[in-house]
């Protein structure tokens, strides 16, 4: 073991807190665990996605799974970043600082939420405490219940043209 590694930073110095942020930093991410194990899951039963994927392209959000043809997108949240009802724990030390941000980040979360569902997109949200095949069946039963809507949908246009260029040959 090298001597710096040994080092610890005096407490309250930059060091220690930018090492701080960078645990807290690797909290969140495309590649958090209950998120991956989620993404097997639902591949593993037959459903293929986009990763980290912005579901519309008017809106700079990202989603964590995108199912683009049933307009169906899925986050995974960090019980920190996006103050779980039951895990969050506001930090003591700077907590104005962590405050203003989480509040900024549930505050950007609905406002994501509106714009992708104004535009024609199903929201799915979960917790990364929730077990990841309860996320998964959730994922499941809604892209194959908006697929079923989507053929049906298809299907009423096929025949609504069918008989428009019936009645006007
Ligand atoms: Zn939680």
């Amino acid at each position: 073991m090298s001597a710096a590694s040994d080092w610890t930073p005096p407490v309250g110095s930059w060091a220690s807190s930018a090492g701080n942020r960078r645990s807290m930093l690797g909290n969140r991410g495309r590649d958090t665990s209950p998120e991956r194990a989620l993404r097997s899951l639902v591949h593993a039963s037959g459903l293929r996605y986009r990763v980290a994927a912005r579901p519309e392209p008017g809106v700079r959000r990202t989603a964590d799974l995108v199912f683009r043809p049933t307009k169906v997108a899925v986050f995974v949240d960090g019980c920190f970043w996006h103050r779980c009802p039951d895990h969050f724990t506001a930090p003591k030390t700077n907590a104005q600082f962590w405050e203003e941000k989480i509040s900024r980040n549930v505050v950007r979360d609905r406002d994501t939420d509106a714009r992708l569902q104004s535009a024609g997109w199903l929201v799915l949200r979960f917790w990364e405490h929730q077990t990841p095949e309860e996320c998964a069946a959730v994922v499941r039963a809604e892209v194959l219940r908006r697929r079923k809507d989507l053929a049906a949908r298809r299907t009423a246009g096929a025949a609504k043209r069918d008989q428009r260029s019936e009645t006007s040959g």
